[in-house]
């Protein structure tokens, strides 16, 4: 499993739970999993895919999903392809064929597709290894989002009643759980529940004061990091897109207002790192996979902490530290209670209600922002700081707040405890409302006895409160607020209370744990980056699935310069070392040659397992490159017997010349052309190819400008 795992996705260990499921998959043991996105959950039955005979069917709900899983898969050198309606009658009956010919590794399928006779009998005559059911939620009419299609797949195991069956999902609620498990019938599954904790994210929460230059303050310290800004209405995306791209930052916008086309488009243009921001409503994310999404924030209070949780979850799945901000203001929550009021059913508001307040809660009390998600979903989190909150990282300071609160409850209680926490403000600031002075509110005892002090202190008092259940808030549509025997015990001075005033964070937030690679060359993964994107625009996938950015991030701390070294970084396979190990050594030695200060750190040898010798990897695939150069092919024909990009043919020809072997220079150039580019390098005083690509208008390509410079660079 081990060798399977770095050959073919270049990992060196698994993130936890994989090990396990893939284990009981093999066994051909029926599995039930829940894991946080990001979890890892493809490889689960990516890797037995590669392992067993047979072939894998994968049903999952969204075709742009289905696209990029197949096109990562053909990145990793495996043999995979879908089956959708997107499909021409042309492209299906290669699909088809490829089947019957017991040509492929993994299948993806629509649910629809399982209900469909003819493709069943078809299924029916080929070996199957495994039927991986991903977002299995889409089961169950107890999810969030029920799809009617994945109901085929109830009679799954009793067609194929010898073949195992796997279920994935990032989101089940025990009763969602037990449901899906009855409606696929999985027989006595492994059931597998992954912490839902999400170490490498850091969780903050703002106060919404000028929400937009306070946007534009975070983008800046997170200059060119591709992110996900949330807004709830089609209104307030469109404005503060059009407020961003005036400033200059690169932005599209997604809602549902939108045409399909633009939506597709623009989460494309996301998805490929051609556009770095995408503000969105909750219409945003799920039929996306990107890993390298650097920060999500909410420019809103989400309606519920299930919302917040699933959309911030979308940040930084390779594993590398991605940032959450919440911006936070009392005026959102009205807002919210409007359409939960719309709602015509009494049960279904009341449920609302709650998890509005749950969601307040969680911004507006001191307690690590990560403690409280997990023991929202009912995990025990027993860390005493997580050192990757804002609350846990902030200056807190407790301070004694019992003649506060009693001033507070005792407007309460005065009051007969039938208003909210709005008028019982008024009420101890000593407003003048209408409401007070009908009610005759200004004349209770406890009234303005809080006027020396701000509104938002008095706030603040009702959330320690509530938080530490001192009082409580009850009633849906128009809550009141009530004291509870503690909050008695507080008020007749039988007991204290202690609150925690919390200063902002004003130092950056340290290096929390994650995989660990802070500090790296931040010049060299610009450069990593750039060559990334252009890769993954020749071969029309989205840049995350040539190298994650983790991938790019070890990189840079290891500067691997040969294909020996590139071989040990987290993320490169057998198949992606060869394709593209040379273009990345080749741009990593150049950036090593103008820099010549850089240290490289040592690393432990990576363990290679005894059956995958090292020499056969060494080199082979450059070698196989000069043989063919030797045989007297061009380029373009190696590249075409060997099928690889040109770009690479070329990778591997400069690093032939960088050795010093024996490449005929004036075979790939006519000697004027050349020396015409290597006058160009001199004039332009760089070693930088992109200099030079652009000054010669177009008539030097990359390629060209990079065999010439290692044939400069080499013959001194
Ligand atoms: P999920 O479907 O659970 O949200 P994915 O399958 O999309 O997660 O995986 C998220 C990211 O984690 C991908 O970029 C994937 O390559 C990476 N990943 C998966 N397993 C490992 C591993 N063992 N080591 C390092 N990265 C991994
Ligand atoms: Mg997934
Ligand atoms: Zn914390």
């Amino acid at each position: 499993m081990l060798n399977t795992l770095k050959k073919v996705f270049g990992f060196q260990s698994f993130r936890p739970n994989q090990e396990a499921i893939i284990k009981n998959i093999l066994d051909k043991k029926d599995v039930f999993a829940v894991m946080p996105t990001g979890g890892g959950k493809s490889l689960c039955y990516q890797l037995p895919a590669r392992m067993m005979t047979g072939i894998t069917v994968v049903i999952s709900p969204l075709i742009s999903l289905m696209k990029d899983q197949v096109d990562a898969a053909i990145e990793n050198g495996m043999s995979a392809a879908f089956l959708n309606s997107s499909l021409s009658a042309q492209e299906m009956s290669s699909v088809y064929k490829k089947l019957k010919g017991n040509d492929l590794e993994l299948l993806y399928i629509s649910p629809e597709r399982f209900a469909m006779p003819d493709f069943l009998e078809m299924l029916k005559s080929i070996p199957i290894s495994l039927f991986a059911i991903d977002e299995a939620h889409c089961v169950s009419e107890w999810g969030h989002d029920f799809r009617p299609d994945y109901l085929s797949l109830c009679n799954i195991t009793r067609i194929f009643p010898h073949i195992p069956v796997s279920a994935f999902t990032a989101t089940a609620t025990p009763k969602v759980q037990k449901d899906i498990i009855n409606k696929i019938r999985l027989r006595s599954p492994h059931i597998i529940r992954a912490s839902f904790n999400r170490q490498n994210l850091f969780y903050q929460v703002k106060s919404k004061i000028g929400l937009e230059s306070q946007i534009m303050e975070f983008l800046k310290e997170h200059a060119d990091e591709p992110g996900i800004i949330y807004r709830t209405t089609r209104d307030s995306v469109f404005r503060l897109t059009e407020y961003l791209v005036d400033q200059g930052v690169s932005a599209l916008p997604y809602h549902a207002g939108l045409t399909p086309e633009q939506r597709n488009r623009n989460q494309e243009a996301f998805s490929r790192d051609r556009v770095t921001i995408i503000v969105a409503t909750i219409a945003f994310g799920m039929g996306i996979d990107k890993s390298n999404v650097r920060f999500v924030i909410h420019a809103d209070l989400p309606k519920n902490i299930e919302g917040y949780y699933q959309e911030t979850g979308r940040a930084g799945r390779d594993g590398e530290r991605a940032n959450c901000l919440l911006f936070f203001g009392r005026q959102d929550i009205p807002k919210i209670r409007y359409f939960i009021d719309q709602m015509p059913n009494e049960k279904e508001r009341s449920i609302s209600m709650e998890k509005l307040n749950k969601s307040v809660t969680y911004a507006s009390h001191n307690v690590c922002r990560r403690r409280q998600l997990l023991e929202y979903f009912g995990e025990n989190y027993t860390e005493e700081n997580c050192g990757a909150c804002d609350i846990c990282l902030g200056n807190v300071e407790k301070v004694d707040i019992t003649v506060d609160a009693q001033i507070v409850m005792s407007a309460m209680s005065r009051t007969g405890q039938y208003f909210g926490t709005r008028h019982i403000i008024d009420v101890v600031a000593g407003a003048d409302t209408k409401r007070i002075r009908e009610l005759q509110h200004n004349e209770i005892k406890t009234y303005g006895a809080g006027k020396h002090k701000e509104k938002n202190h008095w706030q603040f008092i009702v959330d320690e409160l509530l938080a530490q259940e001192a009082i409580l808030q009850d009633g849906g549509q128009y809550p009141v607020l009530i004291l509870t025997k503690k909050g008695i015990e507080i008020l007749y001075g039988r007991e204290k209370i202690e609150g925690l005033k919390r200063e902002e964070i004003k130092k950056k937030p340290k290096a929390f744990k994650v995989s660990g690679f802070e500090p790296y060359d931040e010049a060299l993964f610009d450069k990593l980056r750039v060559l990334r994107k252009k890769i993954a625009e020749d071969h029309k996938v989205p840049p995350y699935i040539i190298f994650s950015d983790m991938t790019l991030h070890e990189m840079c701390v290891y500067f691997p310069s040969v294909l020996e070294e590139m071989r040990a970084i987290s993320g490169v396979g057998d198949t992606k070392l060869e394709r593209y190990g040379a273009d990345f050594t080749n741009e990593i030695k150049a950036h090593l040659d103008k820099n010549p200060g850089i240290l490289i750190p040592d690393r432990k040898p990576v363990a290679l397992s005894a059956n995958t010798p090292p020499q056969k990897m060494k080199g082979g695939t450059i070698e196989k490159t000069y043989d063919l150069f030797k045989e007297g092919l061009s380029i373009k024909e190696i590249a075409k017997r060997r099928n690889l990009a040109t770009s690479t043919i070329t990778g591997h020809l400069e690093t032939l010349i960088r050795d010093g072997r024996d490449i005929e220079i004036d075979r790939l150039f006519d000697p004027e052309r050349r020396n015409a580019i290597e006058e160009m390098f001199l004039a332009l005083k760089t070693w930088n190819t992109g200099s030079v690509v652009e000054h010669s208008n177009g008539t030097v390509s990359y390629d060209d400008a990079k065999l010439v410079r290692a044939f400069v660079q080499q013959k001194g």
